[in-house]
């Protein structure tokens, strides 16, 4: 008899999957939004469509289910063979029939759920290895489902916005991309303030630092790339307008 609930009690790891299933939801809303001729349309990624948009959080779905099996088994199953076997995933699922590619979404996204929900207490304590390298516990499997699903609805261009992303997976994203410049040494003078909040980012101890500031939606949406609306910049005073770009993050 397979166990219908959560195998987890830590709080933390339940509340993080109630983000990651709420997330899952909201794409498949903004998804069942568009008609068919719609996915053929341009998504917020340069060179991709809505279907490729679709397809890749799929088949991310799946690659996040191999690691959670792994956990689950210790029987090694990285998320992609390769890089290249990856992409060649996405760009042939973009070309699947429309029914095909909401299917491929919603059996992929209950799959996933599935393999959470059965993974034993301890497992999640596990160690896997994502395509990036880094070894981290089955735990992160929650968060890097979480920031795909809530950031990709947004890809859809069909009127989700950052500020639909709840503030604590902002802050999370946020947290994570200025770790990842500040790892790389790309954030040198560059200090990012959160409206409203003592929340400040980047290069804190910078003299005369390039101050962008904004709302937390504003400025995670620009920390990914997706545009300097609703952020403002100074320089010792002097406004930069548009902000500038962000530092590359992937
Ligand atoms: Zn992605």
């Amino acid at each position: 008899m397979v166990a219908r609930h959560d195998q987890t009690t830590d709080p933390v790891l339940l509340d993080g999957l109630l983000q990651a299933r709420r997330g899952t939801a909201f794409f498949a809303r903004k998804l069942n939004e568009l008609t068919d001729a719609e996915l053929d349309g341009d998504s917020l990624l340069p060179g991709w469509s809505r279907r490729h948009v679709v397809a890749h959080v799929g088949y991310n779905a799946r690659a996040v289910a191999r690691l959670v099996e792994w956990a689950a088994t210790g029987v090694e199953t990285p998320m992609y063979p390769s890089v290249e076997i990856r992409n060649h995933e996405i760009d042939f699922g973009a070309t699947l029939s429309p029914i095909a590619l909401r299917n491929l979404f919603d059996h992929s996204a209950v799959h996933l759920n599935v393999e959470w929900r059965d993974l034993p207490a301890d497992n999640w304590h596990h160690k896997v290895k994502t395509v990036q390298g880094r070894t981290v516990p089955a735990e992160e499997t929650v968060w890097m489902r979480t920031r795909e699903v809530w950031v990709h609805a947004v890809d859809l261009d069909n009127g989700a916005t950052f500020n639909d992303i709840p503030a604590p997976v902002l802050e999370r994203l946020l947290t994570d991309i200025t770790g990842a410049w500040h790892t790389r040494g790309t954030d040198s003078g560059l200090l990012i303030k959160v409206d409203g909040t003592d929340l400040s980012f980047g290069d804190t101890t910078a003299a005369a630092p390039t101050v962008v500031s904004g709302s937390l939606a504003a400025i995670t949406q620009w920390a990914t790339g997706r545009g300097a609306d609703g952020t403002t910049a100074q320089r010792g005073g002097e406004p930069i307008t548009p902000a500038p770009p962000a530092p590359k993050w992937i």
